[in-house]
């Protein structure tokens, strides 16, 4: 895999904050109402720490030991970094997660919440926490299934009080991903949570224009990721 170099990573860094920016004001909305989460999965700190450079503060990754690897030195340098964990959760990584996170955005079931929980009570430590919810309802994918999805968010909301920031989604990767951008930001306005996290390289400005508050950018940022081997 190349690592594109430091004045490659700013000027990708630029024009998609640029595209983010055109896409918020389209949609009647300040810049600044949507929010980038750099996706660094995958990519190295020296990657991570030129995108710092540049003026990116906001990252997300899929996997609890990747970002432990990589993220306590990288806030050493800058503390204002904020770690975004977006991949599914096992429950026994919850404490590790709340430990390292400022974000969880992939609360999708009630073991898991239980989990979070103590964890945030024997650390003293509370990330913000978005309900991951299975849009497409596919059977493989993370994310309460929609049904379920009202009283989840709800028995979250009671529990972690204003923690409970918010919704996140990954629709179906074949299809109009659009009626379930619509479909997520109205879950969260009915629930009268201000974070809405949808929109990934391939669909952002869509998300964006129906509602996204946060997108999560990797490829198109950091450049493709190695192929997963075949499962
Ligand atoms: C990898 C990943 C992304 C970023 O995907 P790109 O297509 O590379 O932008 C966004 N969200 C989640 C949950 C991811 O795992």
């Amino acid at each position: 895999m190349d690592i594109p170099s430091s004045p490659d990573l700013a000027q990708r860094l630029a024009s998609l904050k640029a595209r983010i920016a055109a896409s918020a004001i389209q949609s009647g909305r300040a810049p600044s109402a949507v929010e980038l989460v750099a996706v660094s999965k995958t990519h190295p700190a020296e990657a991570i720490q030129a995108v710092l450079a540049a003026g990116q503060f906001v990252f997300g990754e899929n996997r609890v030991q990747e970002a432990q690897a990589k993220f306590p030195a990288l806030r050493e340098t800058f503390p204002q970094l904020q770690l975004h964990l977006i991949g599914g959760l096992q429950t026994n990584k919850a404490r590790d997660a709340v430990r390292l996170a400022d974000c969880i955005e992939s609360l999708d079931r009630p073991r898991l919440a239980d989990a979070i929980a103590d964890a945030i009570q024997s650390l003293g430590r509370t990330p913000r926490l978005l309900v991951q919810v299975n849009v497409g309802d596919e059977p493989q994918k993370s994310g309460i299934p929609t049904a379920e999805a009202d009283a989840f968010i709800e028995a979250c909301q009671n529990r972690f009080g204003a923690a409970l920031a918010g919704l996140m989604c990954i629709p179906p990767a074949d299809g109009d991903p659009v009626p379930h951008f619509i479909w997520l930001a109205n879950r969260a306005r009915t629930h009268g949570l201000a974070v809405v996290s949808m929109g990934m390289s391939a669909d952002f400005e869509l998300a964006i224009a129906h509602g996204a508050t946060h997108v999560r950018v990797g490829s198109a940022l950091f450049g493709s990721r190695p192929q997963p081997p075949a499962a």
